[in-house]
């Protein structure tokens, strides 16, 4: 860490600490050559990776947005609003530690797939033929095959 005051590549740190909640570490460091202090803080960086369409073009991640895919898939389905958002915060957690800044759409895609597989079968093929978008029967009687399978 160069010192600010005046540009030395040299600083050494005098004193840690983390805060009570554990999320932020205080840093309070000495410059080598003009002796003056500072403090540094280091603190967690949780963003959401930016989504990357077929097309190449970028999107932010949006949770509404993927709450209301999933609720789509959903529909008249008897899945519980918890079971749903517990879905969504698995989703979010693999996203995030991805560490990734950008994802492609068809990962996430997959991810909620995934859940969708476990929530309900109906609900994972109806998302499956939008998603995929199946072009005829065979294909449609194919992930009806796979979901049966598993
Ligand atoms: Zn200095």
């Amino acid at each position: 860490m160069k010192c600010p005051f005046c540009h030395n590549d040299d600083t050494q740190v005098i004193d840690t600490r983390v805060s009570e909640e554990g999320n932020v570490i205080r840093r309070r460091r000495r410059c080598a050559d003009c002796d003056k202090r500072f403090t540094t803080y280091e603190r967690i960086e949780l963003v959401m990776p930016v989504i990357v369409k077929k097309n190449g073009s970028r999107t932010e991640y949006e949770t509404g947005k993927l709450r209301a895919s999933l609720m789509l898939a959903l529909r008249k389905r008897p899945v519980s609003a918890e079971a749903v958002e517990t879905a969504i915060q698995r989703i979010e957690e693999k996203l995030l530690s991805s560490g990734e800044r950008e994802v492609m759409s068809g990962h996430l895609g997959e991810l909620v797939m995934r859940e969708l597989k476990r929530l309900d079968k109906i609900a994972y093929i109806r998302f499956a033929s939008v998603y995929k978008s199946f072009e005829d029967v065979s294909e449609f009687a194919e992930a009806i095959q796979e979901v049966r399978k598993s």
